[in-house]
Formats: structure tokens, sequence, C-alpha cells
């Protein structure tokens, strides 16, 4: 993860009520690695996280079904890149994309398969032109591992915005997932392009704020 990246659009529009629809995925192609990913014409926003973080489960709580990241989860699928279009019935994405990434210490993967991966993972992170934003996904039980840390570094090197969704908020009762937030948020402190909020993928919380963050980003900003 090398490339610093500038340039990225800082504009925001506040959570509303007309923005609590869902996305339509659809699953477009896998690719082993940046050479075999589809050509880089439309915004993208990829999906990080740890093996069983839920990273599954947040993207087919997006798309309101239970199908959608069944295919990222196919046997010889779950090494690579999993593509997926974004439809946004009426709403403000024309022509966006979800990339859902790898999951990271997937128990099963040896530790040269797991290089491998890690490294088709990092050569896209570092060197696609078309990734507009990152999503984090974390277990609100176990944040901030070594990956997750890795990743937000490099996120912030390259100056690209990134939301951390502390999922399965839902395990957690309000207090401790409050202050879970809190300590989480104040170890990342000064870092102006992260964000992070409790989600649940169970229960929906967090949902309206996600969508919005994806649509912000994947919407292309309209000229003066
Ligand atoms: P992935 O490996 O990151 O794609 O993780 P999965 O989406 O397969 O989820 C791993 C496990 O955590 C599954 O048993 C899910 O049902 C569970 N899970 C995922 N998100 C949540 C959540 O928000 N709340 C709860 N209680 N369980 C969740």
């Amino acid at each position: 993860m090398s490339k610093t990246r500038t340039d990225r659009k800082s504009s925001t529009r506040p959570a509303s009520q007309e923005d609590t629809p869902r996305l339509t995925l659809s699953f477009m192609t896998s690719a082993p690695d940046l050479a075999s990913c589809p050509a880089d014409e439309a915004p993208e926003v990829a999906f990080a996280g740890r093996s069983n973080a839920g990273k599954s489960s947040v993207l087919n709580r997006l798309s309101g079904s239970r199908q959608t990241a069944k295919v990222s989860k196919t046997p010889g699928r779950t090494q690579l890149l999993n593509f997926f279009s974004v439809r946004d019935g009426g709403g403000a994405v024309d022509d966006g994309r979800l990339v859902d990434l790898p999951g990271y210490g997937y128990a099963k993967a040896g530790r040269k398969e797991q290089a491998r991966w890690q490294a088709a993972v990092n050569e896209y992170l570092s060197h696609r032109d078309n990734l507009v934003a990152l999503v984090l996904v974390m277990d609100i039980r176990h944040p901030l591992q070594a990956y997750d840390l890795e990743v937000i570094e490099w996120a912030t090197a390259s100056q690209l915005p990134m939301l951390i969704l502390l999922n399965k908020a839902d395990k957690l009762k309000y207090g401790i997932r409050q202050r879970t937030l809190k300590t989480v948020s104040g170890q990342l402190q000064n870092r102006p392009l992260v964000r992070i909020i409790a989600f649940s993928a169970v229960t929906g919380l967090g949902l309206p704020e996600l969508l919005d963050f994806l649509r912000n980003r994947l919407t292309p900003e309209k000229p003066d």
C-alpha cells in the first residue's frame, strides 16, 4: 500500500428519511488480482475486514437480500475481489460499484495462501484509480486488530475517505457500545477522513449513515 491519493471529494449530505431505501447490488465478476479487475470506468467503494467481522452480512443488509454476498462465500471465490454494480432506484447513484475484498485471517487458509491474496488486496488498494472510499467492517467486541490498523494507516496516508463500522453492536448493551465507540474514536482522532459508527447487520442500526456515505462517495460531483 504505497501510493498517496489526493483531490478526494469532501462534500457530504446529511442523512435523511429519503436516503433509507436500499441499494440494488448485482454481482458483476470476480478478480484474483488488479490486472483482472474490470475496466476502472466507474467509481468504486471497497469493503474490507477481518474474516467473520460480518462483511457479507453488511452487504446483504445493504441490498436487503441474503443472496447478495453469497457469491463471495462460494468456494473458490473467498480469495477473490468480488465486484457488484450498484443501482439506486430513483436515487443518487448512476453508475457505481462495491468491491468485496477477501476477508483477512480466514482460519482455513494457509499462511502462504493468505499472503498471496493479501498481496492482491494491497495491490488493488494502492493502484486502483477509481477507488473513491473504503468501508472497514470490524467486530465491535474486537476492534482495531493489526490488519484493521494497517488498512486505516494506509487510507489516512492516501487521503481516502473511510467509514468504519463497529458491527455486531446488537451484541453489546447500550452503555458498553457507546463506551467502545468513544474509545475507538479517541484512538483515531485527528483523522478527518475517518468516520466511525456503531452498526448492526442484524438490526439495521447505522444503515442510513452507511447508505448516505455510499451515495455521497459514488455520486459524481455535479459541475457548478
Ligand atoms: P464475514 O466473514 O466478515 O463475511 O462475516 P459474516 O457476514 O459471514 O458473519 C459472520 C458471523 O457473524 C455470522 O454468523 C453472522 O450471522 C454473524 N453476524 C454478522 N453481522 C452480525 C451482526 O450485526 N450482529 C450479530 N449478532 N451477528 C452478526
